[in-house]
């Protein structure tokens, strides 16, 4: 494997140098003064970065599948029903999450490659007259299918019948480099990673609490202790933890969230949409399909591909890796081997992207597809040259 190549999987990202030099720290006290000058900006600005004013931030020791796990055991009691659409590996795995915390889940089963089903959302929601449901869990980017959904759909789903549930969104694969509005939509909690958009090592479990959420933490009894936010409240009053920080990382958060500020959010959303234009017009190129089913569910932060029928695409993902030293990402659970995938998010420039095309279609060609050297390359740099 070469540590030169970038990696196209969509997550852990590509960590640029400032950050990697960031979170490699000499070992620092994090009862001193000097640790209260990385978190407190690294709170404000993951704040900035998922556009709240009145949300709270808290940040664990964990990765994202943490992050759902605080979202869920510090707003809900067991027993609490909740309405969930199940339309890939991640939103899935939530939904498992939860129905092993005694949650009863109200799936919306989707076809993997479409999107949450707001219209059937509000009609659940609205038919709930006694308020049986809680929270509405909502996977804003399915990393396995490379499909973005509207939150603010969601959200007017849930205002057509006046729903008090709780909107708790999962952002891991979308903030940092999606468009994500927490207080435009109403957001009760935002959960992400730091190995996605924060383009650090994984490690942190990020969360953003809306006031909403933060009174629903006093009556929810599900057990919780390492995520109990309320013991972090207490904690970052004292500029502190209720256990040992990763200081690096949380350090690495800071530069990370200075970054993207810099570059101004909308510039990376930007830089997100150029990039994945470009992967989707050399996916044309090579006459393959998407397994979103529509432009409007297209994900700027990561694309599936369907390889032919009857050709196994974990052969493309398995020959990148051993013979070029790139890597992509695999099909998940109903996909796997139907799909493999090109993660552009974190830093990557264009150039990177092209880097990444070219590699995959040396590969299929390799592998006997029909595909023509340079086709998909092309179309890329048409789009990158001209965008
Ligand atoms: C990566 C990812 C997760 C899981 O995060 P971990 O950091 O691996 O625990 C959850 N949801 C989505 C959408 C993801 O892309």
């Amino acid at each position: 494997m070469s540590f030169q190549n970038p990696v196209f999987i969509p997550g852990p990202t590509n960590m640029p140098e400032v950050l990697r030099r960031a979170v490699d720290m000499p070992t620092l006290d994090h009862r001193s003064a000097a640790f209260a000058d990385i978190l407190h900006p690294a709170l404000k600005g993951v704040k900035q970065v998922v556009k709240t004013k009145t949300g709270e931030v808290f940040i664990f020791p964990s990765t994202g599948s943490g992050g759902w796990e605080t979202a869920i055991s510090n707003t809900l009691s067991a027993g609490d029903k909740v309405l969930a659409a199940r339309n890939g590996m991640f939103s899935k795995k939530w939904i498992d999450m939860c129905q092993r915390h005694g949650l009863e889940v109200e799936v919306v089963p989707v076809p993997w490659g479409e999107g949450i089903p707001a219209d059937r959302f509000a009609e659940i929601l609205a038919a709930d007259t006694g308020h049986r449901i809680k929270a509405v869990l909502a996977t804003h980017n399915e990393t396995a299918t490379g499909v973005v959904s509207d939150i603010a759909a969601v959200r007017v789903a849930m205002d057509a019948s006046d729903h008090p549930a709780l909107l708790l969104v999962d952002g891991v694969s979308s903030i940092g480099s999606m468009d994500f509005r927490m207080d435009e939509w109403r957001v009760d909690v935002a959960v992400t990673g730091s190995q996605k958009g924060f383009m650090l090592p994984a490690g942190l479990a990020i969360c953003a609490f809306s006031p909403k959420a933060m009174a629903a933490i006093k009556t929810a009894t599900l057990p919780r202790w390492f995520f109990d936010v309320r013991d972090m409240q207490v904690g970052y009053a004292a500029n502190g933890y209720p256990y040992t920080p990763p200081v690096g990382l949380l350090n690495g958060l800071k530069m990370a969230c200075d970054m993207l500020l810099a570059e101004g959010l909308e510039n990376v959303f930007a830089r997100h949409a150029r990039i994945a234009i470009g992967v989707r017009k050399a996916v044309v190129a090579w006459g393959l399909d998407l397994c979103a089913v529509s432009p409007d569910l297209y994900s700027n932060s990561v694309s599936a591909i369907k390889t032919p029928e009857g050709f196994d695409a974990n052969k493309i993902v398995t020959h990148a890796s051993t013979k070029y030293g790139v890597s992509y990402g695999a099909g998940l659970g109903e996909v796997a081997g139907k799909v493999f995938r090109i993660g552009h998010l974190g830093s990557l420039t264009d150039v990177m992207a092209l880097s990444g095309i070219a590699t995959v279609e040396m590969c299929m060609k390799d592998l006997g597809l029909d595909i023509s050297l340079g086709s998909g390359v092309a179309a890329a740099q048409e789009h990158y040259r001209t965008a």
